[in-house]
């Protein structure tokens, strides 16, 4: 038996904890009435990435053995698990990059193919949100996704800046990320979010290091809290774990906005210099990386000067890194004021900024007209970047719950 348990782990390639796992690891209370906070903490969404899963179990346990109330509900989840068995970041596609209307339309009328590895996990974890916000109603809906990156460094959180999403990530004494849902299309975060749901991305550290576990234990049981579903008092060694966390991220800006992000061409080789992690500063011109090293080689700069923010030491992936840039407290403050007083049309008084007559929520930018810290402006007023025909920038309104 243990021969065979350990011929077939050869075959998967993966960790020996991580095989055959459910798509369900628990949910508190077991049963119970649906009201207050539903809390959705996935773990492993990218299979090489196994600490959110490890966290969750963790944590769910202790929960049970020291037999905690639970007001509300939190379930945990597994992202994809056949590329955790097998170690790898995805099997066919990026687990990460199938969370758009377009995608999830597709797969309710069944016109993409269920062979695809990703294809079952993405309709596995679409039917376990589904259940559990139909067993509703809830108060309010909160994603709590667990991460971790190949380049080591402070662990940080990922929101879209909404106004729902500030407490429950602020609540976590780790750098706040903003900005990546204009970078990247598809995340399980930003289709949460654009349903006005709470939702939170912790990137706990590097991949296999065992302090990211630990990160993950600790922004959970804050997590829980925050959300109102336990009571900090009742929490054994709650400031200890917001310590952990508190040291693990000293001297870091409190909030960086995402300005920059490498992509890497289609079919080239890219390697990262060594030595990056997440929050380095870097300069602008500094050589980060290169490109099809050997034949026709390049070298990579930063456009801007920053902080460099999930460099690529992996295999798979096409985010080569990203450089962000401290925002103010005072700015997000400002931003908030604004958004609560309704004050947006007075974005409609800047020259070049239009209203879309035909799609709620969504303004045209004439790039030859609106020149001026353009984007910065709208930001403030809670509009995200969404894409580019010549011209024209499109920004769509983030759902703040106000
Ligand atoms: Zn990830």
């Amino acid at each position: 038996m243990v021969a065979a348990r350990l011929s077939s782990n050869a075959v998967q390639g993966g960790p020996a904890d991580l095989q055959a796992l459910p798509r369900v690891l628990g949910v508190q209370p077991a049963r119970g009435a649906a009201r207050g906070t539903l809390l959705f903490v996935v773990g492993g969404v990218h299979g090489n990435e196994p600490a959110g899963v490890r966290a969750i179990r963790k944590v769910l346990a202790e929960i049970e053995a020291y037999g905690l109330v639970v007001e509300g509900r939190v379930v945990g989840l597994v992202g994809n698990a056949t590329a955790l068995a097998q170690g790898k970041r995805f099997l066919g596609t990026d687990l990460n990059r199938l969370w758009t209307d377009a995608r999830l339309e597709a797969l309710r009328s069944d016109e993409v193919s269920a062979r695809e590895p990703e294809t079952r996990e993405q309709c596995a974890l679409l039917a376990a949100f589904e259940e559990h916000i139909a067993a509703g109603p809830w108060a309010r809906v909160v994603l709590l996704d667990l991460h971790s990156t190949s380049a080591g460094g402070a662990p940080f959180t990922i929101i879209s800046d909404t106004l729902q999403n500030r407490p429950v990530a602020f609540a976590l004494p780790v750098p706040v990320l903003l900005g990546l849902e204009e970078r990247i299309e598809g995340t399980l975060l930003s289709w949460f979010a654009d349903q006005g749901h709470v939702a939170v991305c912790l990137e706990g550290g590097q991949n296999e290091l065992p302090s990211t576990v630990d990160h993950h234990v600790a922004a959970l049981w804050l997590t829980l809290v925050s959300a109102g579903l336990l009571r900090a008092a009742d929490v054994p060694g709650l400031a200890a774990q917001r310590a952990r966390l508190e040291n693990s991220a000293r001297n870091l800006p409190a909030v960086v906005e995402l300005r920059y992000r490498f992509a890497i061409p289609e079919g080239a080789l890219f390697e990262m210099r060594p030595g990056f992690q997440n929050f380095q500063p870097v300069r602008r011109g500094e050589a980060l990386a290169r490109i099809d090293p050997g034949s026709g080689e390049r070298e990579v700069q930063s456009p801007l000067s920053g902080r460099v923010l999930m460099p690529r030491y992996q295999a798979l992936g096409d985010d080569g890194f990203f450089v962000g840039r401290e925002v103010r407290p005072l700015w997000l403050e400002l931003s908030g004021w604004l958004r609560r007083a309704r004050l947006g049309w007075l974005l409609l008084l800047m020259p070049g900024v239009h209203r879309d007559p035909l799609k709620h929520g969504e303004l045209s930018v004439d790039r030859r007209v609106a020149r001026w810290f353009t984007v910065e402006i709208l930001h403030l007023f809670g509009y995200r970047w969404r894409t580019r025909e010549g011209r024209t920038v499109r920004f769509v309104r983030r759902r703040d719950a106000v």
